[in-house]
């Protein structure tokens, strides 16, 4: 993981070769509770500062447009068209795009955002993964989509899992009815869970190379260079803004092999480019 030398503070990671930034909660607009690149519409921030915060982001990477979703903690995939762009819809925690130049965001503090690139198959997708979509195992099924509907080898995707509770402040009181027995395997000490291990295991359970996934093990909730939920819980009744992190293809991405399913997206996609 790569701190980008910038007065804006985001991190990258060596295995993605397409923009992609996972950010801090300084660099924006936003006052506190929020302060200060507050990516979130859902937290009672004003819209303006978010779509100022969320432009900054997208500009440091170099991407023109914007995919958010209303993330739900369920496990349903957005397959993204440019329709979708400047939109956010609603009932979605993965966003898959074939998109030059549209960057796709996962809105977090706390909870995992796992960023997929398929290096030759002009494909990247992003997951919002708490422990309900941990349990639901939203990573196997974006992984599994991106195999039978993108032909992307899962052999072939690199993998990074955000900053996001780490196994220090895991806890689960209420584990043995929330978590799944297998994942009890996960506990490093009573009550507390390994969700980076459990994200990894769920990655390679499907197929992508251990040496293709890198976890940017910071704990948001020690790490007061981010958004926690967690931490906001004990001196702000929970309210707090939602770190970014944003993957997309570059503008000038040729398309190079799409997928069946792809074509028609990839069409689209070029014939709006030349009308914008
Ligand atoms: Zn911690």
């Amino acid at each position: 993981m790569r701190a980008e030398d910038t007065p804006f503070p985001f991190y990258t990671s060596n295995l993605l070769s397409v923009p992609h930034g996972l950010f801090c909660c300084a660099g924006g607009t936003s006052d506190a509770p929020f302060a200060s690149l507050n990516l979130s519409h859902s937290v009672g921030d004003h819209p303006d500062r978010v779509r100022i915060n969320r432009e900054r982001a997208n500009d440091a990477l170099g991407l023109r447009h914007l995919i958010a979703v209303k993330q739900i903690h369920a496990d349903q995939i957005l397959q993204a068209e440019p329709a979708h762009i400047g939109t956010e819809q609603e009932g979605y925690d993965a966003i898959i795009s074939t998109l030059p130049g549209t960057g796709v965001l996962i809105q977090q503090a706390d909870c995992q955002a796992v960023l997929l690139w398929a290096p030759q198959h002009h494909v990247v997708a992003a997951i919002h993964c708490g422990w309900r979509g941990s349990v639901l195992n939203i990573i196997g099924k974006t992984v599994r989509c991106l195999s039978e509907q993108y032909d992307v080898p899962a052999e072939s995707l690199r993998a990074v899992i955000s900053p996001s509770l780490g196994p220090c402040c895991a806890e689960f009181i209420n584990y043995r009815t929330e978590l799944p027995t297998w994942m009890h395997a996960y506990q490093i000490r009573p009550f507390f869970f390994d969700f980076w291990a459990i994200s990894r295991h769920q990655l390679i359970s499907v197929g992508v190379q251990p040496d293709h996934i890198e976890t940017a093990n910071m704990c948001t909730c020690c790490d007061q260079r981010f958004f926690s939920y967690r931490r906001a819980t004990k001196s702000a009744q929970g309210i707090t803004g939602r770190n970014g992190s944003i993957i997309g293809l570059p503008a000038s991405t040729a398309v190079l092999s799409p997928g069946p399913q792809t074509r028609d997206a990839a069409q689209k996609v070029k014939s709006q480019i030349k009308g914008a």
